[in-house]
């Protein structure tokens, strides 16, 4: 279950942004413009520079933004996929040490944040 800080999940980013990871991060000084993009129907996902997260540092292989980083890339490699339901991402390399139970508990994250990511796309696309 240990991440191993490959860096992969930050290539190509479409993680989805709730609410309070968007102002956690302006918090830290960040604008929406600099590190978001609307993607449909409300929903606003990380931004990709240079085929990468905007927040990862090519150089050192790090998050930028690690303490502050979306909830999303905290449950990740567990993901919901629209056929399959909660799965393990087999992207990331380290997706084997995930056990039936951890992958349950996280799944539960996900589908919780999801939810809520849900609710405020369409808050956001209503007003
Ligand atoms: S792909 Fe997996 S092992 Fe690599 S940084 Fe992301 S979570 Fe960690």
């Amino acid at each position: 279950m240990g991440c191993l800080e490959c860096g992969t999940c930050c290539q190509e980013t479409e993680m989805l942004l709730s609410k309070k990871d968007i102002e956690r991060l302006q918090k830290k000084g960040f604008s929406i413009k600099f590190f978001a993009r609307n993607v449909k129907e409300g929903y606003i996902t990380l931004r990709n520079l240079n085929g990468h997260c905007v927040f990862f540092d090519v150089k050192n292989i790090k998050c930028k933004v690690y303490r502050d980083r979306p909830i999303g890339c905290r449950l990740y490699p567990i993901i919901f996929d629209e056929a399959k339901g909660v799965i393990v991402d087999k992207l990331c390399p380290a997706h084997r040490s995930w056990t039936e139970n951890n992958k349950k508990v996280v799944g539960k994250k996900v589908i919780r944040l999801l939810k809520k990511i849900d609710r405020e796309a369409t808050q956001r696309s209503s007003s």
